[in-house]
């Protein structure tokens, strides 16, 4: 399951509306076989490309998949027809899809007389599909902000995170201009993007929501991230302190991370210490 939650995360910044997910294909006799994962909407699902690779090697096996398997006829079969079919005799899930209402794939499954195991390290894989699953929670995409904290260089831009550009499906520059976090992986007309956030910034966020944005990142010291952020609609902060000396009397009140959120993580980057709030 650790394999499939890792390869799932390829998917990052590429599939949404979907969920970004993956699936480990073991034979019968608990050897893995194949793995697979969702590239991009409209294209084939995590379990459909694992099953493809494994052939006839999954009659009598196990599907490990991240997400619960779908049951819904879209432009693909649903993947809990696509597992009977292929004869896998058990299972194993991670995250079950709050979308299925209880009529998911896994019902259908057991049924079927597949057996069928759910929450399976269910904490790690909603490091992948965490902000997916808050964002179908929500009426809005997940949004993180990245900012440098004070003093004040004269300038907010960020530079060292790439990484988090490409996880995140678009990214809101200090100027409002609205970019994708991975340009043209989407394909073509996904999003129907604004030119920027504007003044009614919250509504806004609804409004890419619809067009299919799931996570979105903010970038830098801007109003309309005091705005979200005011409104409650940022859901994690990144924040790039400065090295301080080691024994001085700061200037006035500072902060490491914004009230309201909790330290998840901190670790040196070059010559800034990166921590990582969530709400
Ligand atoms: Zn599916």
């Amino acid at each position: 399951m650790r394999r499939a939650i890792a390869i799932s995360a390829q998917g990052l910044g590429s599939t949404s509306p979907n969920p970004p997910v993956g699936c480990v294909i073991l034979d019968s006799d608990g050897r893995m076989v194949s793995e697979g994962y969702h590239v991009r909407k409209g294209e084939a699902h995590a379990e459909f490309n694992a099953l493809t690779a494994a052939g006839k090697l999954a009659d009598g096996g196990t599907a490990l998949v991240t997400l619960e398997p779908c049951n819904h006829h879209g432009r693909t079969p649903p993947c809990r027809e696509a597992l009977i079919n292929a004869k896998v005799a058990r299972v194993v899930i991670a995250v079950m899809d709050p979308t299925s209402r209880g009529e998911g794939g896994a019902a259908l499954l057991r049924k079927a007389g597949v057996q069928v195991e759910q929450d399976v390290l269910r904490d790690e894989a909603l490091l992948v599909l965490g902000p997916w699953l808050d964002s179908v929670r929500s009426d809005r995409p997940f949004v993180t902000w990245i900012f440098e904290a004070g003093p004040p260089h004269g300038r907010c831009a960020v530079i060292r995170h790439e990484n988090l550009r490409e996880s995140h499906d678009l990214v809101v520059r200090p100027d409002g201009e609205i970019t994708e976090g991975r340009p043209g992986n989407h394909g073509r007309g996904v999003f129907h993007v604004p030119s920027s956030l504007g003044g009614t910034a919250v509504e806004t966020l609804g409004v890419l929501r619809e067009s299919g944005a799931r996570s979105i990142l903010l970038e830098g010291l801007s109003s309309c991230a005091d705005v979200l952020s005011a409104a409650g609609a940022v859901d994690q902060v990144v924040v790039y302190l400065p090295d301080t000396p080691h024994s001085w009397a700061p200037p006035g009140q500072v902060t490491a991370i914004p009230d309201g959120y909790r330290l998840t993580a901190a670790t040196r980057d070059g010559d800034h210490v990166r921590l990582v709030g969530r709400r």
